[in-house]
């Protein structure tokens, strides 16, 4: 690269928007030899999302802000230093960046913050370093920095199997209006899945996504999607946050179609039959005043993408 490219580089930042998941479907299997869990589960991305910028520096940093960012460490533990970090290495990379995370999804709280950053960090730095690498190349990648990354990159709503990361695109028809009761407090996901383990000593070899979930995302129908929602890692998260039966009561009485925790909790994502109706669950539950944040949100999502400038629009 020339002189002039690298400076008309340094010119340009790149932003990169990653969306954040819920778990429609999470059924917990045996553990496989790698030693994580054999999952069966249904991913959608939703409109709560990490906002990832991109800046030529000297080293690799990362500087979050945003309503969660007093949660996590801007140091070489960040899932987006560690993206940035090991594309470089990858592509043998000697220049630096400087990330700048605006943080909207929950810290340990069965969203997949983490993961989202680690995807806009990783297309993010990939455009701005033009590594030339293949989508195919970059998922992989992904695939390292955690089960769940390779999905923050494609989004919109798929199925997972293997530890969550080997994904199939489902065929889901229109948009669901979701309402997040979320919290500061998070829930260890290694500690989920242990309280499982306590839970289930015989647990299913190959667990699988039953066919009725197909059928209801097909439909595009929330009322039939509202049937087929279930988590396995309810349990372990009501075990571990105690606040989280008072947070799925909240939304008795509400037009919700179904409650659920999401992942490995204690996020709760109540789906709605339709947006305004999902306003006025989210006043409620804002009125209970048992959830730290409360938001609408919608699904499914695409997956980490270049914004033309940090002030475009929410969509
Ligand atoms: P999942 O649903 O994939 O299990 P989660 O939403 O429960 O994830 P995350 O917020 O993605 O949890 O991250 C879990 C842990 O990873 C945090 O407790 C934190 O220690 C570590 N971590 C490292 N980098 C980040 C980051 N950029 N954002 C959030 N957590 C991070």
């Amino acid at each position: 690269m020339v002189d002039s490219e690298i400076r008309e580089d340094a010119a340009e930042p790149v932003h990169v928007r990653a969306p954040g998941k819920i778990n429609l479907v999470l059924r917990v299997g045996a553990t496989a030899p790698g030693g994580y869990h054999r999952l069966a589960t249904v991913f959608q991305a939703v409109s709560l999302t990490e906002d990832v910028s991109a800046t030529p520096a000297e080293g690799i940093s990362v500087h979050t802000t945003g309503r969660w960012a007093h949660l996590v460490q801007d140091d070489e533990t960040n899932l987006a230093h560690q993206a940035a970090t090991l594309l470089a290495d990858t592509c043998g990379i000697t220049r630096g960046v400087q990330l700048d995370v605006v943080k909207n999804v929950p810290v340990a709280g069965g969203m997949a913050g983490g993961s989202a950053d680690a995807a806009g960090a990783l297309l993010a730095c990939d455009l701005l370093w033009r590594t030339g690498l293949s989508r195919e190349e970059l998922v992989e990648l992904a695939a390292g920095l955690g089960a769940d990354v390779p999905f923050a990159l494609t989004g919109g709503t798929a199925l997972g199997a293997g530890s969550g990361g080997e994904l199939t695109p489902a065929l889901a028809r229109g948009m669901h209006y979701w309402v997040l009761a979320m919290s500061e407090q998070g829930v260890s996901t290694p500690e989920a899945f242990a309280a499982w383990d306590r839970n289930n000593p015989d647990p299913p070899e190959h667990p699988a996504v039953p066919d009725d979930v197909m059928t209801a995302l097909i439909s595009g129908d929330p009322y039939a999607l509202a049937k087929v929602l279930v988590n396995d890692l309810s349990e372990p998260a009501l075990e571990l946050f105690s606040g989280l039966d008072a947070v799925l009561e909240a939304f008795t009485g509400t037009a919700a179609l179904a409650t659920m925790v999401s992942g490995s909790g204690p996020t709760v994502a109540a789906l709605a039959p339709d947006h305004p109706a999902a306003l006025d669950i989210a006043e409620s539950v804002r009125a209970a005043g048992v959830a730290d944040e409360v938001a609408v949100v919608s699904g499914p999502a695409p997956g980490a993408r270049l914004l033309e400038s940090v002030h475009e629009e929410e969509v």
